[in-house]
């Protein structure tokens, strides 16, 4: 039997609970670094960004001048991917030369929506007088020199962090706190616990590679378990209401007011004009990794309260202009109404209980 010690976050105290089991599968991924600006708090998800697949489709940033901060595939990838969306994209690089791979160095030189500016420090965030960003403050990095760019938004492409901290002092990690598993496997130093995703890779880091790291850590575990007599088979039944719930796509005809999960507009529409419950919209994006963690985290919060609240998720893409009427800023974005009245936005994933304190203090 495994061992792992466990911080569990409970109200402001943290609380170390022992957690047994026979196996375990560790994938908790690595967090975008941040520069932390001076305003940085002020303007997180109003025009900064960790993000530019999760949030570059955003309206706020359609036909806007864009910028990247960072010199590496990341950074590179994600200024590629603004042109898309904006009217031109400066890429701020600390050196005088890029990180990234030669193919990608190409293509970001060659795009002529792409400036890049080398030797440059991102200083602070600047904005106009109605209190939106307008702008940034750079610094030559060889002259000293301050000048401010004119820009709606600012990404972060300068490297991840892996969310390894449970593992310190129980499982061998590398200098940079990846967890270290034997080549081409998914074992860690402690037999029984595999570790997939970016909590193991700092190279590669594709979705790809982190759900071909985790079929392998799946098929170890089952393997693992099944060779020490361990494998306990589990079976979970779909109730008929689940069944139903996500397969109604937005369909008139089929749209029903007593189920608690809905998705796309004329749900939205009709809920907002018919239900006193209170509603969780959820705006996501198809590109937008942080929204597929969200969705069972608030799927788990919503079941709490069947049949108290609804849930409603948009794609922003699909549904632009109520993304553009809701001020959606970046995915995934959580909004609650009650009684046609907007109450509150989460952006961003948070912790069950921050979504369960709302609803238990509106319903
Ligand atoms: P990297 O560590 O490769 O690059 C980080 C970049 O950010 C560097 O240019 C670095 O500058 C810069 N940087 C770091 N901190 C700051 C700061 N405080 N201020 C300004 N600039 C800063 O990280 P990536 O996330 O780009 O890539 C990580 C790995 O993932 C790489 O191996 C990469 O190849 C891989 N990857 C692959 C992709 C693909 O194959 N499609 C896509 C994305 C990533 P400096 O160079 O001066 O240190």
């Amino acid at each position: 039997m495994l061992n792992l010690l466990v911080s569990r976050p409970l109200l402001l105290l943290s609380k170390v609970v022992n957690v047994k089991c026979h196996s375990i599968i560790y994938a908790t991924g690595a967090t975008a670094k941040r520069l932390r600006l001076p305003r940085e708090e002020e303007f997180w998800s109003r025009g900064i960004s960790a993000c530019a697949i999760c949030d570059g489709a955003s309206p706020l940033f359609k036909g806007q001048v864009l910028a990247v901060v960072g010199g590496g595939d990341t950074a590179t990838e994600e200024a590629l991917y603004l042109t898309k969306y904006a009217r031109h994209v400066h890429l701020l690089v600390r050196r005088d030369q890029l990180r990234a791979s030669k193919a990608m160095q190409d293509r970001v030189i060659n795009n002529p929506n792409i400036t890049v500016h080398y030797n440059t420090e991102t200083v602070d965030v600047l904005s106009n007088t109605k209190g939106q960003m307008s702008g940034i403050l750079l610094r030559r990095l060889d002259t000293g020199e301050e000048t401010e760019l004119e820009a709606k938004g600012l990404f972060y492409g300068i490297g991840h962090s892996p969310n390894s901290q449970l593992l310190e002092g129980q499982v061998e990690l590398d200098s940079s706190g990846y967890v270290l598993v034997r080549e081409g496997t998914s074992n860690t130093s402690v037999e029984g616990v595999f570790a997939a995703g970016d909590v193991q890779d700092h190279e590669w880091r594709q979705a790809v590679t982190a759900a071909g790291s985790g079929c392998i850590a799946a098929l170890s575990a089952e393997r693992y378990l099944t060779s020490n007599n361990l494998l306990v088979e589990f079976h979970q039944p779909q109730t008929e209401e689940a069944k139903k719930e996500f397969t109604q796509r937005d369909v008139q005809e089929k749209f029903d007011v007593t189920l608690t999960k809905h998705k796309g507009q004329y749900a939205l529409r009709k809920l907002y004009h018919e239900s006193p419950r209170v509603i969780l919209v959820l705006y996501t994006s198809p590109t937008c990794g942080p929204c597929r963690t969200l969705k069972p985290i608030l799927n788990k919060v919503v079941d709490e309260y069947h049949s108290e609240v609804h849930l409603v998720e948009i794609d922003i893409e699909e549904d632009q202009e109520i993304a553009e009427a809701a001020g959606i800023m970046g995915t995934p974005c959580v909004q609650f109404f009650k009684n046609k009245e907007m109450l509150r936005t989460i952006s961003g994933v948070k912790m069950k209980k921050e979504y369960r304190e709302f609803i238990e203090a509106n319903k």
